[in-house]
């Protein structure tokens, strides 16, 4: 352990603000190394009044919930293909997804990571406050309790670690009737037919479990599908999802939301011709991004910068422009806001604050998964980010169609079943990036990143032995580029 002498005029040598998956990874870290640590941690309820526990958006109402949702929609999807495999199941159309048994079961798993979080706190002796915190002086930080009392804190290092919580449209009755991902998870009764506004990770994800458990769900895509990935494999996310049923409203804004005497929405959207359009549902999801928690923190008292246009922060390795504040997690302007990234960051400033470390967070090639029904992984480039850095000459695109030895009984649809690689043609041929549509994307490209972070080549790729008969094997037998022009399909499944 490193030695750590705690400042006498501050009460901690850290304190967090926002117990989430950076904040606490941070604590734990710097706790670990001698640190004097508290926490702060506050969840403003969602315009619909919901509210949660310890741990921040990935154990509440995100990565974790979304997961258990998919599975469930997975596990769906595997009752009726196991007809086909000899089980003796009843009628398919008899099965049916019970809401408040699957909502129960999830709240039931997140209370009880809740509750672990706060014994691990108290364990390590973090002091935990369940206190919403703003900024005061650069080393002091007022914390608002539940009960409106407040508590001053003085600390010599301060980590922001706010995360961000979903955006509403300004339009009329979109806070009054709409939802997000913060109520999803818990809503008390079934969504029923379901229109999702957005079509980034969390609107692609909500509306391909809501569509597998049996709901009528639509996707409202403002411009292109999954912004940023690669177009070409968010196209075909979006076609598999499509084939399943899910609806999707392309070039389309909403306008209005009344609440009709019935209780069901009535939804007005615009295309992109301004011709107004109507529909009613039972739930209006909004899966429109995320708003950093900054303002909240009042940085003018201290004179923290953020970017104007996204309220975000761009910190130096971490580093506001306060020197002793740092930012990790979805509060950092253009870093991926995934969890790992969060907790990585924050475990790694805490080793440099607090253990005589050096290294810093590495945010580029961090690997990622679309949790789709159909799911997409992917690391790295997209190709058309590939062409856009290098030029097209430099770049060869290896793609292939493949089939899942597990979709030929039960005679799954393998049309989007679909790998694609990306390298440099010449030189060392080096993968600059791969991705993954198909089952158990998340497990498939985990391993090919930690290849790409030791420098991947398309030679070693091609060298590598696959295992039989497994999805991840498909990038060891690639060799079409998509240059030659040969189909890409697959001849067999063992050749
Ligand atoms: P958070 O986890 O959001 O934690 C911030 C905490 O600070 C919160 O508890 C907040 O209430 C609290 N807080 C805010 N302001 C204050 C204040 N002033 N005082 C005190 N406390 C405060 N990522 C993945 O890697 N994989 C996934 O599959 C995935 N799925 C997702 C699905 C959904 C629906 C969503 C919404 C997100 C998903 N994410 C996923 C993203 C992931 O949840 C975030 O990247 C991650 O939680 C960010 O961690 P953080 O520490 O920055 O912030
Ligand atoms: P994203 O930024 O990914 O997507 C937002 C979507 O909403 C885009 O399609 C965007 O369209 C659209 N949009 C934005 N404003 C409007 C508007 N006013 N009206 C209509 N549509 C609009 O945000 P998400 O909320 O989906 O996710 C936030 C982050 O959470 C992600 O970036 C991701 O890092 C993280 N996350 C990770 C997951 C995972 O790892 N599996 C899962 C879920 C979330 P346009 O393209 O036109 O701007």
């Amino acid at each position: 352990m490193a030695c750590m002498c705690s400042d006498q005029k501050f009460m901690y040598d850290l304190l967090v603000i926002g117990g989430g998956s950076g904040g606490l990874a941070a604590a734990k870290e710097a706790v670990n190394l001698g640190a004097k640590v508290a926490v702060l941690d506050f969840v403003t309820p969602s315009p619909r009044g919901t509210t949660w526990g310890l741990g921040g958006t990935c154990v509440n109402v995100g990565c974790i919930p979304k997961k258990l949702m998919h599975q469930a929609a997975l596990l769906g999807e595997a009752i009726h293909e196991s007809a086909a495999y000899g089980w003796q199941v009843p009628d398919p159309k008899t099965i049916k997804n019970d809401w408040q048994a699957l909502t129960t079961a999830v709240q039931n798993h997140i209370k009880s990571v809740n509750w672990v979080t706060r014994v691990e706190l108290r364990t390590k002796k973090i002091e935990y406050f369940n206190a919403l915190g703003y900024f005061k002086d650069q080393h002091t930080i007022c914390g608002k309790m539940k009960n409106g009392e407040e508590k001053l804190f003085t600390a010599k290092n301060i980590l922001i670690a706010v995360g961000g919580r979903p955006r509403y449209p300004d339009i009329p009755g979109a806070l009054e009737y709409g939802i997000s991902s913060d109520d999803i998870f818990s809503l008390e009764k079934a969504p029923g037919k379901t229109l999702v506004i957005g079509a980034g990770y969390i609107g692609l994800e909500c509306a391909g479990f809501l569509n597998s458990l049996g709901y009528d769900a639509t996707v409202m895509v403002r411009s292109i599908v999954l912004r940023g990935f690669d177009q070409q494999m968010a196209n075909t996310i979006a076609q598999e999802m499509e084939r399943r049923g899910v609806h999707f409203i392309y070039q389309a804004k909403p306008s209005k939301i009344e609440k009709q005497t019935d209780g069901r929405l009535l939804v007005n959207w615009v295309d992109k011709e301004r011709q107004t359009h109507q529909d009613i549902f039972d739930t209006v999801l909004f899966a429109i991004g995320r708003k950093p928690l900054t303002e909240e923190l009042k940085p003018e008292n201290i004179g923290l910068q953020l970017v104007p246009e996204t309220a975000k922060i761009e910190a130096i390795d971490e580093q506001t422009n306060i020197p002793n504040v740092y930012a990790v997690g979805d509060v950092l302007h253009k870093k991926p806001e995934l969890t790992p990234v969060a907790i990585h960051a924050g475990r790694l400033l805490a080793r440099r604050l607090f253990g005589n470390s050096t290294e810093q967070m590495d945010y580029v090639n961090v690997a990622t998964t679309v949790f789709s029904p159909l799911e997409y992984g992917c690391v790295g480039l997209s190709e058309e980010a590939a062409i856009a850095i290098h030029g097209e000459d430099k770049i060869e695109i290896y793609h292939a169609y493949y089939k899942p030895t597990e979709f030929f009984i039960p005679q799954k649809d393998v049309s989007n079943c679909y790998i694609k690689v990306v390298a440099f043609r010449n030189g060392d041929q080096r993968v600059l990036g791969m991705h993954f549509i198909g089952p158990n994307a998340g497990e498939v490209i985990q391993g090919f990143a930690a290849a790409i972070k030791c420098n991947l080549t398309f030679p070693k790729l091609k060298d590598t032995v696959g295992i039989h008969p497994t999805v991840a094997e498909e990038f060891t037998r690639i060799s079409v580029t998509k240059r030659s022009g040969l189909d890409p399909k697959p001849q067999s499944c063992c050749s």
